[in-house]
């Protein structure tokens, strides 16, 4: 963070503020007092009908299908989406005419009678020579093998194991840590740094960068694991599979990144032999802290990764409202909410083996009934200058497999700003005790601008002067927060160095359980949300001055550049 250039913004939108709120703007712009106005067709009686019919038995929680599991639920909740549009007029903008833009999920089981591998012409045996700790597709992959420390770049003491390397199309030869326990599992794309081994101190991006994040985005071939003891611990004759987005692309949340291969150390000391570097110096750095110099080790490896594929096809529901300034509505600002919701395979949970139990109200029926109703306001107020993407997206809570579509697909060239409704039907009722972190009645999250666009925020503020149905508080405009990065379907959006602005109501102990049920919600709260969120869209998408990420480029998205 460069505070020097943060104080200066804040001081300029202060003074912006002070401005407006001393001006009635809306005396004098008749274009926004129709917005204000088309504000009032988002209404309490048409939202608590879509919540419940969302959030309905019925629906199951409209899980995202994936290989193997169809959802008749998310298929009626997405159905039901397209109706409203159909019947609106919006312009479809999925496959074939429809509002259903398709993706493909890929799950590969590895062939274990199959699966192999050589050096050289000296032929591997999987499960005895090697195992696969993670990969995606099946396939042959060949290339020659890079030995680069324990992989992380320490950025403050200038220390980076790939100076000089080309580490496209190579495997690199690592001291990785063993993962730590929480969401980064050894199935999971993330070099979690809590485990056992190489763990460097301090913040990724700012201190360190780690080894899976450097070769996905230096297009290494893959991974092999120096087989320290904590990794031979974890040695497994149980078939790998990989599951994710295909083509896996974006990094939040990605189960797959890039293969990794564990070797048995007697083949890691057939790798090493005849080569500049010491078997026992590599197996013992970790132990020290002081790793060999980086190497190319001159030796070819192959891997075969047979497995049998499932494949499914999940799909967004997407339609456009076309801008009105000829120039400007090439300028596309995406509407988002997820429609999926988080339910377990059956049996998952201890006692409860009934996913229909799961309704997902508030996450997320409550922002897929806002949006809609936002749809309506967009249509009948003055439409601004530049063109809306509507999406409801699925994958969610799989891995973000919806909005990685959008986000790393062709669409993403003219998005300039993604706005969220997440969870916006929860409060905490007046004088009760906490609730997680649940916000109060008058009161939503909102994250993004005030970070990373000093005009969005500008018109986020005039929204709240001029749309004052709820307050704000910033509290997760942190980047620090996983609230920011990358727990949610903003995270692909800033991969791509496009700004985003997300509402949400914090979470409470329903979250994520078969509590989360309509009756609960706050619709007042869903209908005073969705009239804020309509209005700072309204007033970005109408700005002559598109969305600009001038601020931060916040230390988790270190590899990120800003759209110019
Ligand atoms: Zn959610």
């Amino acid at each position: 963070m460069n505070p020097i250039r943060t104080c200066t913004r804040i001081a300029s939108l202060t003074l912006l503020s002070a401005s407006i709120a001393t001006t009635p703007l809306w005396a004098q712009n008749p274009r926004l007092a129709a917005a204000k106005k088309a504000a009032d067709l988002i209404r309490a009686d048409e939202i608590r009908r879509d919540v419940d019919y969302l959030a309905s038995d019925a629906n199951m929680g409209r899980r995202t299908p994936h290989p193997g599991a169809p959802s008749p639920g998310y298929d009626s909740a997405a159905a039901y989406i397209a109706k409203r549009l159909k019947d609106l007029g919006i312009k479809p903008m999925g496959d074939n005419g429809t509002y259903f833009q398709y993706y493909t999920v890929t799950r590969s089981t590895l062939d274990t009678t199959k699966a192999s591998g050589a050096i050289g012409a000296e032929p591997l045996k999987w499960g005895d020579d090697f195992i696969v700790n993670n990969f995606l597709v099946g396939g042959v992959r060949e290339a020659t093998v890079l030995y680069v420390g324990n992989g992380t770049r320490l950025l403050k003491q200038g220390v980076d194991p790939y100076a000089g390397l080309d580490i496209k199309g190579k495997w690199l030869l690592v001291n990785a840590p063993t993962p730590g326990p929480g969401r980064g599992n050894a199935a999971s794309g993330g070099a979690a740094p809590a485990g056992r081994g190489a763990v460097p101190a301090g913040i990724v991006g700012v201190d360190f960068t780690t080894i899976t994040e450097v070769a996905r985005h230096g297009g290494a071939l893959g991974i092999l694991l120096v087989p320290t003891p904590s990794w031979i611990g974890r040695w497994s004759r149980t078939a790998t599979v990989g599951q994710d987005l295909n083509p896996s692309v974006g990094i939040a949340y990605a189960q797959f990144q890039v293969p990794r291969v564990l070797l048995s150390e007697s083949v890691f000391r057939r790798l090493l032999a005849g080569t500049r570097l010491s078997a026992d110096e590599v197996l013992a750095a970790d132990s020290l802290r002081r790793y060999p110099a980086s190497i190319d080790i001159g030796k070819r490896l192959k891997i075969d990764f047979a497995a049998t594929v499932v494949e499914a096809r999940p799909y967004n529901v997407v339609g456009f409202l076309e801008g009105s300034d000829p120039r400007l509505k090439d300028e596309w600002i995406s509407l988002a909410a997820h429609l999926d919701g988080a339910v377990p395979a059956a049996g998952s949970v201890p006692g409860n083996n009934l996913p229909d139990q799961y309704n997902a109200a508030d996450d997320n029926a409550s922002g897929s009934a806002g949006n809609l109703a936002m749809v309506r306001a967009l249509l009948a107020g003055p439409r601004p200058k530049r063109s809306i993407l509507l999406v409801w997206d699925s994958g969610e809570e799989v891995g973000l497999w919806g909005t990685r579509t959008i986000a790393y697909g062709p669409w993403s060239e003219k998005l300039v700003l993604h706005v969220s409704n997440d969870m916006i039907g929860k409060s905490r009722p007046a004088n009760s005790p906490r609730n997680g972190e649940l916000s109060a009645p008058d009161t939503i999250y909102i994250t993004g601008p005030k970070v990373l666009s000093s005009n969005t925020e500008a018109n986020l503020q005039k929204a709240l002067v001029e749309f004052p149905f709820i307050k704000a508080d910033r509290v997760y405009e942190d980047v620090g927060s996983s609230f920011f990065y990358p727990r949610t379907d903003a995270g692909p959006y800033l991969e791509r160095g496009i700004p985003i602005m997300q509402f949400f109501n914090g979470s409470d102990s329903d979250y994520h359980r078969p509590t989360d049920e309509p009756h609960k919600l706050d619709i007042a709260k869903i209908v005073a949300v969705s009239k804020l969120s309509y209005g700072a869209l309204w007033l970005a998408a109408d700005d002559p001055n598109r969305p600009r990420w001038d601020g931060i480029v916040p230390h988790t998205l270190w590899w990120v550049t800003p759209k110019k």
